[in-house]
């Protein structure tokens, strides 16, 4: 494969008024991760937007360590694949990464060996986090994206790129509890679920069939939990999302 004649560069927080539209278009840190034979490199072409974005660049959870470059439902071509990459991936390849870039891996982690990476105890996040080696993760907003392929998935030629990327994070989200619980036609879910992934749930079950299901009109507190619910035939939208 060819070598790196691209510059990483995004929108970049440097601070938590980044949050208000003050993200710096600038090249990303010395501190990225360098390339791996397992790795990917993606040209970006789309990526979501997600409340865990505005979250990171706000510190609200805990703080951030900027500068940081959010965004974790990437979608893009694969234009460096290393020759360790796994899952057949080709330069050219339309491609996606969520919210999760690495975990051990190990055959002895019992959650890595049993596809529930997710769960595992040495995960990396897309953005803001850091990678086994100590390099930086840097996300979305950006030209480029660097993964290791076991968290880079084809993307499926019916499935449109703007469609695709929000499904690498509330989609999944959504469709892995349907589909580990044999969720299908003729059954009745009960989702509790943010804002955000409304729109997958309306997505989702109609794609699966369900016949009816509920969602939570906003965003709930213990008052509201369980006596707000409406049936999702009358639910709206009522406000911007908040996480
Ligand atoms: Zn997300
Ligand atoms: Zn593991």
């Amino acid at each position: 494969m060819s070598g790196e004649d691209y510059k990483f560069e995004g929108w970049m927080g440097l601070g938590p008024e980044s949050a208000d539209g003050k993200m710096v278009w600038q090249e990303f840190p010395n501190d990225r991760k360098p390339f791996a034979e397992e790795d990917v490199d993606i040209q970006i072409t789309h990526s979501g937007i997600c409340g865990s974005d505005l979250h990171t660049l706000r510190s609200g959870w805990g703080p951030t360590p900027y500068p940081t470059c959010v965004g974790h439902e990437i979608v893009g071509k694969a234009v460096r694949v290393g020759s360790k990459a796994e899952k057949g991936i080709k330069v050219g390849d339309r491609v996606g990464v969520g919210a999760q870039s690495n975990s051990c891996l190990k055959p002895d982690c019992e959650e890595c060996s049993s596809g529930d990476e997710n769960y595992c105890q040495h995960t990396t996040n897309t953005f803001a986090d850091k990678f086994p080696d100590g390099s930086m993760s840097y996300g979305g907003y950006a030209t480029y994206s660097r993964v290791p392929s076991h968290f880079v998935f084809k993307i499926p030629e019916g499935i449109a790129s703007e469609a695709a990327a929000p499904m690498l994070c509330g989609g999944i989200t959504l469709y892995s509890p349907l589909k580990n619980h044999g969720c299908g036609p003729g059954k009745k879910v009960g989702i509790i679920v943010s804002v955000d992934s409304a729109t997958s749930v309306f997505f989702l079950r109609r794609r699966s069939g369900q016949t009816k299901s509920w969602v939570s009109p906003e965003r709930p507190t213990r008052e509201t939990t369980f006596c707000r619910w409406a049936p999702m035939s009358t639910w709206r939208p009522a406000k911007t999302r908040t996480g």
